[in-house]
């Protein structure tokens, strides 16, 4: 029997394709837009080089200090320009750090974005914000900040490093890991999610085997972008609370945080869950990662594809489980086991060491 759902789609254009990238401009004028901010920082932004070329004058300013989680002090510089220079929208090229930056300025300033996204971190199909003031990261939805078009190019995506790739790739796996089990999932979000856990499952070996393997790549994005769609359409549990903190009071990198909890989140949530598990179970299968339970075999993923699976290797101090376990368990996270001091503090030690979690894949 179905049970009782809610389908919520925000709608975002999607464009997917090799050589999308020379699609920006018409996708820009689509919008009714032709005075545009570009946000971009490091590598990516010989991408937006080329947009710019492109474009000519309807480029009519840049911001490249994209920094990681989105310090407010810096989103304000952005909010600053982008009223400076008149811009009518926001073309955010990158990952989620550009698009995160660009969310910053279409929240405060209510103008479109066009994303260009050259990680798997989804960011750009959700309505999702997040930013880091002190040492606390606060995150929210708001129907603003959600790209009104999404340009996939998996072209843009081959310079990002086999090791970048391998994280970014988990953190995409995080999102459908937590969109099967979380409140709001409905029968086709399932169903996208545990597509996107195939898809995602068998690219990545294929990815960080061959960085430059096109076939695999686009497999890749196509996995990212059912990601970003089901963490946008569904919520996040205990997982990405966890991943939050470590990020904005620990100062972790997002990606390889992801990484390296993923596989005990989901071993934490194994017994509650069980539809969801069989799901991933059936997606690793299916992509060639053989296992006999969720935890282990995204573990057994991330040690193939040279993933983190640890948080002492990223810089996690054992004196900081404490603080963790206090910010996750008062921020009530929605999760199908109860979140509890002893549940949480257990999941961080088990995170840190990097053990396979159970013991049994084949
Ligand atoms: P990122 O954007 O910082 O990119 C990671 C690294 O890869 C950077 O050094 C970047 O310069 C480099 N890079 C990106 N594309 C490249 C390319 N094509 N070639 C070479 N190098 C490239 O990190 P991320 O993991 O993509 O995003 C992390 C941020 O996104 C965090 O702040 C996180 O909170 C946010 N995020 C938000 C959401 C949301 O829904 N709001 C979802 C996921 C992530």
């Amino acid at each position: 029997m179905v049970d009782s759902f809610i389908h919520d789609v925000p709608a975002a254009r999607v464009v997917f394709a090799n050589g999308a990238v020379t699609q920006v401009g018409d996708e820009l004028q689509r919008l009714g837009c032709s005075r545009a901010l570009l946000v971009a920082g490091g590598p990516e932004a010989q991408f937006a080089d080329r947009i710019a070329a492109d474009l000519g004058d309807r480029i009519v300013g840049r911001f490249s200090d994209v920094v990681m989680h989105v310090p407010v002090e810096i989103a304000e510089r952005a909010v600053a320009l982008a009223g400076e220079i008149g811009a009518d929208s926001l073309i955010a090229v990158g990952g989620g750090s550009s698009t995160g930056m660009a969310k910053a300025v279409a929240k405060a300033t209510g103008l479109p974005i066009l994303a260009v996204p050259t990680t798997y971190a989804g960011s750009e199909m959700t309505s999702i914000w997040g930013m880091t003031e002190g040492r606390r990261k606060t995150t929210g939805r708001d129907i603003r900040v959600l790209p009104r078009t999404v340009v996939y190019d998996p072209e843009l995506t081959v310079s990002l490093p086999a090791e970048i790739s391998a994280a970014s790739g988990m953190n995409a796996i995080a999102h459908l890991v937590e969109g099967l089990y979380a409140p709001g999932v409905s029968p086709i979000s399932f169903l996208q999610a545990e597509e996107g856990i195939r898809a995602l499952a068998s690219a990545l070996p294929r990815v960080v085997a061959d960085p430059w393997d096109l076939d695999a790549r686009g497999d890749a994005l196509y996995g990212a972008w059912l990601a970003g769609w089901t963490l946008g359409t569904t919520g996040m549990g205990v997982h990405h609370k966890i991943c939050h903190t470590l990020g904005g009071t620990h100062d972790l990198p997002h990606a390889p945080s992801h990484s390296a909890v993923i596989a005990y989140a989901t071993a934490y949530n194994e017994a509650h869950a069980p539809e969801a598990m069989a799901a991933i179970v059936r997606a690793l299968n299916s992509a060639g990662i053989p296992c006999t339970s969720a935890g282990e075999g995204i573990w057994e993923l991330a040690s193939r594809i040279g993933a983190p699976v640890a948080l002492k290797d990223l810089g996690y101090s054992l004196d900081a489980v404490d603080e963790t376990t206090q910010i996750v368990v008062d921020a009530r996270p929605i999760n199908p086991r109860p979140v509890d001091p002893d549940g949480v503090r257990a999941l961080l030690l088990a995170a840190y060491e990097g053990t396979r979690p159970g013991a049994s894949v084949s």
